[in-house]
């Protein structure tokens, strides 16, 4: 595995496997890998005859007051886990190199970051969009990996690639979950060990919504209330949002229909943690 630190030195290598006709697999990440990365690292690498890995953490996708500062950050462990599952290319851009003094340009999608957590998260979408943006000029991939983890994010990049006539086929691949059922996330560590157990409840609120859509229940509203219930039941969750929406418009479903996708944020401590579940009903 090699390390690139410039985006000139990545666009020059990318470009030449693509004239060598490569097939390029694409893995954006802010680091501190764990399975769920790891996840995409491999399905990258089985479709793919080059892959290529992203370390960046990205100040533009931070609000004001959020975690920036203290972002996991585990280079050396990471580039041996990439190295591990066979990634071909570490890219790990300076934010200098990224945003040198004077840039101005952003991409925005709009009504579709408008919604879910781009309430409490305003900014936040304009900087995923901007930097996947950058990234896929510098790698130009034939496909790039994402996690269902943030299910959002997927919409979004994918709305992006089509608005922008990008030509980058977007592959969603499955939540990878602890043996408990938390969702995998470098935000875990900043929990307690209290609230850690408590943290469970959005996956069991998870679970509580397909029992009752598996019983029958198409109703949005009683199936978020049952699922506000299970949160509740957490002395340090505080829940920013449950919705049921579409799953790929994300509009408010009043009632269950088609490819429906159940999302929550809850904010637990220190960390704001995210779930979901899609459907077809
Ligand atoms: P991040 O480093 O948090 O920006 O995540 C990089 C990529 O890994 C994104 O596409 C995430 O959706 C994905 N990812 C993060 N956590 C998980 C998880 N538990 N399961 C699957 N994919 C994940």
């Amino acid at each position: 595995m090699r390390i690139i630190e410039s985006p000139e030195d990545m666009q020059r290598i990318c470009e030449n496997l693509r004239l060598a006709r490569e097939t390029i697999g694409f893995v954006p990440t802010m680091g501190a890998f764990h399975e769920g990365h790891l996840s995409l690292m491999r399905s990258a690498r089985q479709s793919c005859s080059q892959v290529v890995v992203s370390l960046f953490v990205n100040p533009t996708q931070f609000g004001a007051g959020e975690d920036l500062s203290r972002y996991p950050r585990a280079v050396e462990k990471d580039s041996a886990l990439a190295e591990q599952v066979g990634v071909d290319f570490l890219f790990t851009p300076t934010e200098q190199a990224m945003y040198p003094r004077g840039y101005e340009t952003y991409v925005e999608v709009d009504r579709l970051t408008k919604v879910l957590c781009g309430v409490s998260r305003p900014t936040h979408f304009r900087g995923v969009t901007t930097i996947v943006a950058k990234l896929f000029n510098i790698v130009r991939p034939h496909k790039a990996f994402f996690g269902q983890k943030d299910a959002q994010q997927t919409v979004v990049i994918r709305k992006m690639v089509e608005d922008l006539n990008m030509g980058i086929e977007i592959v969603e691949l499955p939540i990878v979950r602890e043996a408990d059922g938390l969702a995998m996330s470098s935000r875990n560590q900043y929990l307690s060990a209290e609230q850690r157990k408590e943290a469970l409840v959005l996956h069991k609120s998870l679970q509580e919504a397909q029992r009752l859509i598996e019983s029958g229940e198409r109703n949005a509203s009683r199936i978020i209330e049952s699922m506000e219930r299970v949160v509740r039941t957490a002395p340090h969750g505080q829940i920013d949002y449950i919705e049921i929406v579409d799953g790929s418009t994300l509009e408010t479903l009043d009632e269950l229909k088609g490819e429906t996708l159940i999302a929550l944020a809850v904010r637990m401590g220190p960390a704001r943690l995210i779930d979901n579940t899609k459907v077809r009903v």
